[in-house]
């Protein structure tokens, strides 16, 4: 791929913050990568300093909504250098998300090249602590100028970088899950799969709900029967039943998780059976109370494992695993996150150098 990228550096430099105040998605590095889409084609791929765009209150995205996004993270390893995770897996449903949304491709290599060279024009604010990582948000939205409900001609595609802490402050501890009783995030034929905004826009009421009762997390349902465990709302979700694991099939509600994928093959390799099935919530609680499932946890990029220690379902709290971190969540967690930092040699090739 030879196209080749303006750089402007900023002249500015924000202030580092240290490895040990960092919260997850607050503060920015200094610079972005930016390209416009016009006339059938995108332009202009350059990395900028970090700024505000000038938007005009027409502009389609902010009536309705066609904008897609990733989530993807770099780690710093050992000898200092900066790797990404399976970038490739990202742009593939970054194009996947924009064909659902009638929004323009991206060529996979620009997309990688693209977040490469930003990361190397910024690759200070890469930190290196256990538990930390340089967040990346590519966006992509539609920036025409007028209000009709049709897909836009112009769009702006940017990446963004953050360098996180741990998503939850407790680092990797059980959190506690709400199942999602009065609303869905996703419906047969509807944009579940894609990671557009809506979705999420989605989940806030049902997700505020929840924290009001204590559960930072959801668990959704399908919308159709009401009671088969789709995911959380930005992470996907996994089971242990008599030492096997289990997770919902794919199948266009259910957002196609890279760190789901990888934590399939991860522990297949390990020895451990995978199951790619419906799983009634009901079925699950009465396993979870006779102890045959014995863990649950959320996976994704924001915090690659999560265990669930509680969950509440129909005015009622399970304790899942005594509250504590399970044997299987611990060592997928150790694999994923000792491939992801350099700590374990990673043999599947899903770590990409990028500096
Ligand atoms: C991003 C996301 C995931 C996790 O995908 P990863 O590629 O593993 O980060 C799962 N569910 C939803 C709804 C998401 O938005």
């Amino acid at each position: 791929m030879d196209i080749s990228i303006l750089l402007c550096k900023e002249e500015a430099k924000k202030e580092k913050p240290e490895d040990s105040k960092l919260s997850f998605g607050k503060m920015f590095t200094d610079h972005m990568f930016f390209m416009h889409y016009r006339e059938g084609k995108w332009q202009d791929p350059r990395i900028i300093p970090y700024q505000p765009f000038e938007m005009d209150p027409a502009c389609s995205v902010l009536h309705y909504s066609q904008e897609i996004f990733e989530g993807m993270k770099a780690f710093q390893h050992p000898d200092g250098s900066i790797h990404m995770f399976r970038p490739y897996e990202n742009a593939e449903r970054m194009n996947l998300s924009a064909d659902r949304m009638c929004m323009p491709k991206i060529n996979k290599d620009l997309f990688v090249k693209a977040i490469s060279e930003l990361i190397r024009v910024d690759k200070e604010w890469a930190p290196n602590s256990p538990g930390t990582s340089l967040y990346i948000r590519p966006t992509m939205i539609a920036s025409e100028t007028f209000i009709g409900l049709r897909p836009s001609n112009e769009f702006y595609f940017y990446v963004i970088l953050a360098p996180v802490g741990p998503f939850f402050k407790d680092g990797f501890s059980p959190t506690q899950a709400f199942v999602a009783a009065e609303n869905v995030r996703a419906t047969p034929g509807g944009t579940g799969e894609a990671k557009t905004g809506g979705n999420y826009a989605a989940t806030l009421y049902e997700s505020k709900k929840a924290r009001d009762l204590g559960y930072p997390m959801v668990i959704w349902l399908d919308s159709i029967e009401r009671r088969y465990v789709e995911e959380g709302s930005g992470m996907n979700i996994m089971f242990v039943i008599d030492g096997e694991i289990y997770t919902p099939p794919l199948g266009g509600t259910i957002l196609r998780g890279i760190t789901r994928k990888s934590i399939m093959e991860l522990a297949t390799n390990l020895g451990i059976k995978v199951h790619e099935e419906r799983l009634d919530i009901n079925t699950i609680i009465e396993k979870i109370s006779d102890g045959s499932c014995s863990e649950a946890f959320f996976v994704g990029t924001a915090a690659s494992i999560t265990p669930i220690g509680k969950i509440y379902f129909k005015e009622k709290e399970y304790e899942v695993n005594s509250n504590e971190v399970g044997d299987v969540a611990q060592q997928l967690y150790d694999e994923l996150v000792g491939i992801q930092t350099g700590k374990i040699k990673d043999e599947f090739s899903w770590t990409y150098k990028v500096a």
